[in-house]
């Protein structure tokens, strides 16, 4: 790898499912990568664990899914954990699928979009450079420091028997070293040695580069949004002291013909 490259997500400019993409991967890969928007009024959180009225945030998913029709017939999340499991799906049936315990997601079937719900954590989204296998990280510090990275690319390349030089990885939208204050301990969990002593800021986005890098990722891109500075688009969990909702981040091969 030769050093990480800024790429942003552009908003898609759909006020009923306010979202950003990644239009090189959609170009590149043919594929639908990208995270949801925070929108205007009472804005658009997709979280469970919030306050709203279930009929809302679900009618907000309803939304989603019907936004990625017809190259989506199926949507795969998962009840995160902040671990280092990463979920291999294949053959999975029309629906909205949610697992028991997750942080990732991997599969080559097309029609399926993989989902993960973030605000301030990084989704990690990973491809094969021929975009046939990809896969989608929920990336807190602990699953960070414990694996999560790891684990999601040896799932991606054993789907694809390739190397981790065909890998491509892009770090989404989520909190920026300058507004991610954090405690010793998290920072030496994370960053091991390279830690310093008492309260700094920790850039999870720098740390998970130089993991790909150490896996030998042959191509890195990250997201120069952050969800605490841009809070106008995003929801921060950190800037909003734990009252925002969530975001939701996507990828997916779509079924051929539809894009
Ligand atoms: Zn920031």
């Amino acid at each position: 790898m030769v050093g990480e490259r800024a790429m942003a997500e552009s908003s898609v400019g759909d006020a009923s499912v306010p979202r950003a993409e990644l239009v090189e991967w959609r170009e590149r890969f043919g594929l639908v990568a990208g995270i949801t928007e925070r929108g205007a009024g009472e804005g658009f959180s997709l979280g469970f664990w919030t306050g709203e009225p279930v009929g809302v945030v679900m009618g907000r998913w309803q939304a989603l899914r019907d936004a990625f029709r017809p190259g989506f017939g199926a949507l795969q999340k998962a009840h995160q954990v902040h671990g280092t499991a990463v979920l291999w799906h294949q053959g999975v049936g029309q629906g909205w699928h949610v697992a028991d315990a997750g942080d990732g997601h991997a599969t080559t079937q097309s029609g399926l979009l993989l989902a993960v719900t973030v605000a301030d954590c990084i989704p990690v989204y990973l491809t094969t450079s021929d975009g046939r296998a990809v896969a989608l990280l929920h990336a807190g510090w602990r699953g960070t420091a414990a694996g999560v990275l790891e684990a999601g690319v040896r799932a991606l390349l054993a789907a694809s028997n390739g190397s981790p030089r065909d890998v491509v990885m892009h770090c989404g939208v989520g909190i920026c070293g300058a507004c991610y204050e954090v405690g010793e301990e998290v920072a030496s969990a994370v960053l091991g040695e390279g830690a310093s002593r008492g309260k700094q800021r920790l850039d999870l986005r720098a740390a998970l580069c130089r993991r790909a890098e150490a896996l030998g990722v042959g191509e890195v891109t990250v997201s120069p949004l952050c969800s605490s500075c841009h809070r106008d688009r995003f929801f921060s969990h950190r800037a909003s002291v734990g009252k925002d909702g969530r975001m939701v981040a996507y990828l997916g091969i779509p079924k051929p013909a539809s894009l």
